[in-house]
């Protein structure tokens, strides 16, 4: 590997690691509040990137997370805010209120 390529891999492991950081869920971030951000800043892909995101960063993790999210109504991200959160507060989805 010549030193330009061997820079190139670290600038690429930077960029990853730069993406990351900024689509973590913050510090007690609901996950209301950080589906908002993120279908904002980043938009919908139509699946549930964010929301399993959100609760792939948390500790307390109900097993049945995306099957709930499914149940009512939220089959990707942008569905989340606007079907599932029609339900909320619901404990299990939302753990606490951070707004
Ligand atoms: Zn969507
Ligand atoms: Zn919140």
């Amino acid at each position: 590997m010549t030193d330009s390529q061997r820079s190139d891999v670290i600038a690429e492991q930077h960029v990853r690691e730069v993406a990351e950081q900024i689509t973590a869920p913050r510090e007690g971030e609901c996950l209301l509040c950080y589906a908002c951000r993120q279908v904002r800043d980043f938009g919908c892909d139509g699946t549930l990137r964010w929301g399993t995101r959100w609760h792939g960063a948390q500790h307390r993790r109900p097993r049945s997370f995306v099957k709930r999210l499914q149940r009512q109504g939220g089959y990707c991200d942008c569905q989340v805010l606007m079907d599932v959160f029609r339900h909320y507060p619901d404990d299990d989805v939302t753990p606490h209120v951070c707004h």
